[in-house]
């Protein structure tokens, strides 16, 4: 059945399991990082890192937020990595549970075509040109488990389940969460998988936190890089 995640960062604490955890399910190495002067760590995703809790401090209404954005793959209806990609044994998408599943076939793309692909700015490439990102721990999930990182999130900011009862949570919390944080929101709920609530404007959080138009980017060279 068509899965999904709902991630409700008001409830984030920046604990660092759910990094840990997608580390130790899908055995990826640690990478030799530096103190960023804040508690993200490492500094970007990787083809060893499938998932990075990113840290921002902004002032906003006068007041100091630490943000927290426990960022992955979104596993879009419509994947345009997939799309791009045109070559299905390198990507696919599960037609059980919709994830968007990267194997070694895709060291045969072109890595910068697949990474600008993607509004996210998800993917990313080891030495041998091979692609990787977040599987959504497609195995476990297809035995009828949690993912690593949900099934570790202490605080609720990780839910994951049928697509649809995803989606009614999501609009419960948000419902809840303007009561504190009028500009909450969720990101793209109708054309990804996994689902962000923040109580500020998600480019506050990271600036490939909402789909980001390259195709606008490269037009009008306004964009995060
Ligand atoms: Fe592909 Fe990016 Fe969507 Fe993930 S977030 S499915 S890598 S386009
Ligand atoms: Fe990592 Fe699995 Fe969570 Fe994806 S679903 S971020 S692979 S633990
Ligand atoms: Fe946030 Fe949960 Fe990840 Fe901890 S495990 S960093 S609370 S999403």
């Amino acid at each position: 059945m068509s899965k999904g995640f709902f991630i409700d960062t008001t409830r984030c604490t920046a604990c660092k399991g759910c990094q840990v955890a997608c580390k130790q399910w899908n055995d990826l190495p640690v990478e030799k990082t530096e103190n960023q002067g804040n508690l993200q760590n490492p500094p970007d995703l990787s083809s060893r890192t499938y998932k990075l809790v990113r840290m921002k401090e902004e002032i906003i209404g006068g007041k100091l937020k630490w943000l927290f954005f426990p960022d992955q793959c979104r596993h879009c209806l419509t994947a345009p990595c997939l799309l791009w990609a045109q070559d299905t044994e390198a990507i696919y998408q599960d037609e059980d549970t919709g994830a968007v599943v990267y194997t070694s076939a895709t060291r045969k793309l072109k890595a910068e075509d697949i990474i600008g692909a993607c509004p996210y700015d998800v993917p990313r490439s080891d030495a041998s040109g091979t692609l990787a990102k977040c599987t959504m721990c497609n195995d476990r999930v297809k035995k009828g488990l949690k993912p690593a990182c949900v099934k570790t999130c202490p605080t609720g900011a990780l839910n994951f389940g049928n697509l649809e009862e995803m989606r009614a949570l999501a609009l419960e919390r948000l419902e809840k969460a303007k009561l504190m944080y009028p500009n909450a929101r969720l990101i793209d709920p109708d054309a990804v998988r996994v689902i962000f609530l923040t109580a500020f404007a998600p480019e506050k959080y990271h600036p490939y936190a909402a789909a980001f138009d390259r195709k606008a980017w490269k037009r009008t060279g306004v964009g995060p890089r």
